[in-house]
């Protein structure tokens, strides 16, 4: 009995590390993936579903995911309802592209504003096709002033209604390495939005709380049998 218990527990302890293994670096579902400065993608990584979303946006080339892009529309659609005119500026983006804005903006603006603006290659979530970097009519310009504007502030407080979140937060920066980027919306699925923004919590925080409970549940779970 007592082998069979110590088996049971080598098993339990493999699995925990490879439960672990994959929630952090691909999430607990296809929605909730964490790419980030320390989680990043191969330069293989193309999302399956990519497409253009029926919105207003800067150019004609801008897809993301099918899901994330469906939820877009609602979202452009129903802020235009209430008077507000958002733009799609810039969405899925390959590792190669990445690459070569994350080198473009050290080249002009520095190492130090490059790692606060713009995720390095294989470590943005645009290459996920899950992020949408989006401006307003007149402005399409990715600063501080969308976050000001009253566009800004609806998407702010609206965007989890569609599954978006606002994904760095000015008061997230220490956690995220990002500077306040009020422009970028990112999905996660209305479930999971809606609770990030009542919490007011970066998803790197989210993610980890979650895969901790869910990791706790089946701890509990299994060594229940040897109580
Ligand atoms: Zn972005």
């Amino acid at each position: 009995m007592r082998q069979v218990i110590a088996l049971l527990m080598l098993c339990l302890s493999l699995g925990q590390s490879g439960i672990t293994g994959v929630v952090e670096q691909t999430s607990l579902g296809g929605n909730l993936y964490l790419v980030n400065k320390t989680y990043r993608l191969t330069e293989h990584y193309v999302p399956p579903d990519l497409v253009k979303p029926q919105v207003k946006m800067t150019t004609g080339g801008i897809r993301m995911r099918k899901e994330a892009a469906e939820a877009l529309e609602q979202l452009f659609q129903q802020a235009g309802e209430q008077g507000h005119t958002l733009v799609a500026v810039s969405g899925f983006r390959s590792y190669e592209t990445q690459r070569i804005i994350y080198q473009r903006k050290i080249n002009n603006s520095g190492k130090r504003a490059a790692e606060l603006y713009v995720a390095p290659a294989g470590a943005s979530e645009h290459q996920l096709g899950l992020a949408m970097d989006i401006g307003r009519r007149g402005n399409n310009g990715l600063n501080g002033s969308f976050g000001k504007s009253k566009e800004g502030q609806w998407v702010a407080q609206n965007a989890h209604r569609f599954g978006f979140i606002i994904r760095y937060e000015a008061e997230f920066t220490e956690i995220t390495g990002y500077a306040y980027e009020p422009w970028h919306i990112r999905y996660v699925g209305i479930a999971h939005a809606t609770e990030i923004f009542k919490r007011g919590i970066p998803l790197e925080t989210y993610v980890e709380e979650l895969s901790q409970s869910t990791f706790g549940g089946l701890l509990h779970h299994a060594s229940h049998p040897a109580d």
